[in-house]
């Protein structure tokens, strides 16, 4: 962002940062100046320790250098945001990674109508329609009442996919202890403590097979196929993530039980967003972009393709 001397969402160390939501692809360490939500600083410091940030909250509008730049949320995790510029008249939206659909453990999307507006497109393409969060619960609590003496193993991404799980999982009625790796303790804690509710939550290390039996257990993807899984009753392994729509992609993590629950706005939710904020002018990041920018076209959108270096899923 030139005209306010800062960059948003950097993957090298800058003396400037903006940081749209705490996700290793977006929140770097090693930045000067870092201006992001409380939140969103509070899950650098967990993963990168002392963060010399300035907060902003939720509508704050900040001058910086020639730009107003204000903060509002993106519905994608906790703390996660869309960064608004106007600069001489110009309103310039950054999506960020966002989603429309309820999410228990974060603030809303909010929709600001702009000139330009940036987005991600992870999941630009016709294929991707998420379907109903609840009936895809529905369907791993199905599974786990199957078989008691089984445990369901679900992969989720420990910042965001595995709170928002367990909250789902409470919001269908579901107050059994949850079993949850280790690597997700310090993030579970910080959700805790800015008043997201996860329930009763255990430890696996520690736990024998036969206490975890008949129980849901959370991990990051990666430990899914590890040797740490061995200590588990016999687990269904089951992975959250909008790519679980790919049958190859659930195929290559050993996924019995593929869950379609996403943090990014699936193809109806970015076409409708751009419906709805009427942008003159779409630049597309982050994932797919040429079909997303057809669409554009042939509803009389410009747009383009903005190629960024340095993105991965770390979330989905
Ligand atoms: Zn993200
Ligand atoms: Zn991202």
């Amino acid at each position: 962002m030139r005209p306010a001397d800062a960059w948003i969402d950097p993957a090298e160390p800058k003396a400037r940062a903006w940081v749209t939501h705490g996700h290793g692809d977006h929140a770097r360490g090693g930045h000067g100046a870092v201006l992001a939500t409380a939140e969103t600083l509070a899950i650098m410091e967990v993963r990168y320790g002392p963060q010399s940030g300035q907060p902003t909250a939720y509508g704050e509008s900040l001058r910086v250098g020639e730009v107003d730049v204000s903060f509002v949320p993106a519905g994608h995790v906790l703390g996660s945001a869309q960064i608004v510029m106007e600069h001489r008249g110009e309103k310039v939206v950054v999506s960020g990674d966002y989603k429309r659909r309820p999410d228990p453990t974060c603030a809303a999307f909010v929709p600001v109508p702009c000139d330009i507006f940036i987005t991600e497109a992870t999941f630009g393409l016709p294929v991707f329609r998420h379907p109903e969060t609840g009936s895809e619960i529905d369907r791993l609590l199905h599974r786990l009442h199957a078989d008691p003496s089984r445990c369901v193993l679900v992969g989720a991404y420990a910042l965001g996919k595995a709170q928002r799980i367990v909250c789902e999982l409470r919001e269908r009625g579901h107050h059994d202890p949850i079993y949850v790796h280790g690597a997700m303790e310090r993030l579970n804690q910080l959700y805790e403590s800015v008043g997201v509710a996860l329930g009763e939550l255990r430890h696996t290390g520690g736990a024998t097979k036969r206490e975890m039996a008949g129980h849901i257990v959370i991990c990051p993807p990666g430990a899914l196929n590890d040797r740490w899984s061995r200590r588990l009753p016999d687990p269904v392994t089951a992975m959250a993530s909008g790519w679980m729509r790919i049958r190859q992609r659930a195929r290559q993590r050993n996924v019995e039980l593929p869950l379609i629950i996403s943090d990014h706005a699936d193809w109806d939710e970015l076409t409708a967003t751009i419906r709805e904020l009427e942008p003159t002018e779409v630049w597309i990041t982050h994932g797919r972009e040429e079909a997303l920018k057809h669409w554009c076209m042939t509803h009389q959108i410009k747009a383009c393709e903005l190629n960024l270096v340095g993105y991965e899923d770390e979330d989905d």
